[in-house]
């Protein structure tokens, strides 16, 4: 069996584990701290935010930037539904957007997509392949939050990805590009105002420092400012997270290698391999496109051969919640095409060369 992922748990991130879970202090403290600050200091950016999953940083960013009923916020349709149910959580408005043929949102879908009414837009690092933001720019020149759950560690023109907009948030899930133990997320940003707001709003609106209530010398004394969320990361995740984290470009490099075994053995094979640009491609997912009416088999054909793929996405405007909203099929010919045409092959970090070699040969067989 090769599974679709395989997260690459060491010793280190077993010790880090252990360590938490033998101290007396388990949840959000002063791991969560020191994770938040080497992710800061890694990504060059001013504020690092821990919180459970990139689900919640976006909704935190959301709220940060004031987004209400009757905003509109553009998201591509060519996501996971996590960046559309933030904008409704909010009691906003979900305007989709198609992409490029590099499955992103570029300036001609935005142009398309921009109303009086847009409050954020959010790109989404589709695959770990980096949005180019200033270029979006030019189209609209609002607030841009980073849907940087697949591009750990991605650059646009040498900048990382996570730095290019006003807030991105990134995701810590079991098969995202580093774990911290199967759920968690990271919202980043340079303004003290975002941040000072999604600090209070990550613990239920309770002002300042709010997690040390128990310690000696702890603030029992404490006021609560709004409704806010139980969104905090636990230290025994954070500590899982700062051994991956002092991992991540050995984890880069390993899935850079079996990235560039793929793009060699498909080449002029009739199968097109992900587009690729001088930018860093954080190589989340390896996405390979095929006819639309041999993708499904090819994916059978993968199975029985005990390899596991995946698909991203199915476009959210084919989903029936989207489609409550007024969606429709045929409304992003080019995210729908994508979709039809795409299989995400395994690539993690600790496959052996015998496994990708399996893969190559399944999918060459399963396509020719
Ligand atoms: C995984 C994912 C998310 C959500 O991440 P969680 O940490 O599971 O909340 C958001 N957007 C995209 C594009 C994702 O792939």
């Amino acid at each position: 069996m090769i599974p679709f992922h395989r997260p690459s748990i060491g010793k280190d991130e077993i010790a880090a584990a252990v360590e938490v879970l033998s101290s007396d202090w388990l949840t959000t403290g002063p791991r969560a701290q020191e994770f938040e600050n080497a992710f800061a200091l890694r990504l060059g950016v001013g504020y690092a935010l821990a919180v459970n999953s990139a689900t919640a940083a976006l909704h935190l960013a959301l709220d940060a930037f004031g987004v209400g009923p009757g905003d509109d916020v553009v998201v591509p349709t060519l996501t996971f539904t996590a960046c559309g149910e933030v904008v409704n959580y909010l009691g906003a408005n979900v305007v989709l957007a198609d992409v490029g043929e590099d499955g992103l949102l570029g300036p001609e879908q935005l142009a398309k997509a921009i109303t009086p009414k847009t409050k954020v837009v959010m790109p989404v690092h589709y695959a770990g392949l980096g949005v180019d933001i200033d270029a979006l720019r030019r189209v609209w020149d609002g607030p841009y939050l980073e849907d940087a759950a697949h591009a750990l560690p991605a650059t646009v023109n040498d900048h990382n990805v996570g730095t290019l907009g006003d807030a991105a948030a990134f995701s810590f899930y079991a098969t995202k590009t580093m774990t911290t133990g199967g759920e968690g997320g990271m919202l980043v940003t340079n303004s003290p105002d975002i941040a000072k707001r999604a600090r209070m709003m990550r613990l239920h609106g309770i002002s300042s420092d709010a997690w040390n209530r128990y310690g000696a010398g702890g603030k029992w004394r404490y006021s609560v400012e709004e409704a806010g969320y139980k969104y905090n990361l636990t230290d025994l995740a954070a500590a899982i997270g700062l051994a991956q984290l002092k991992r991540l470009d050995e984890l880069w490099a390993k899935r850079a290698s079996i990235a560039a075994r793929y793009d060699g053995a498909f080449r002029g094979k009739g199968i097109d391999r992900p587009i690729r640009r001088e930018d860093q491609h954080s190589w989340h997912l390896y996405v390979i496109r095929v006819e639309p009416d041999i993708r499904d088999a090819v994916i059978l054909n993968l199975a029985t051969h005990g390899i596991g793929t995946s698909v991203h996405f199915i476009p959210l405007n084919l989903m029936p919640y989207y489609q409550r909203l007024g969606y429709s099929e045929g409304d992003f010919p080019v995210a729908e095409r994508l979709y039809s045409e795409s299989i995400s092959l395994p690539i993690w970090p600790d496959m052996t060369e015998a496994q990708v070699t399996t893969v190559i040969n399944a999918v060459l067989e399963a396509v020719h």
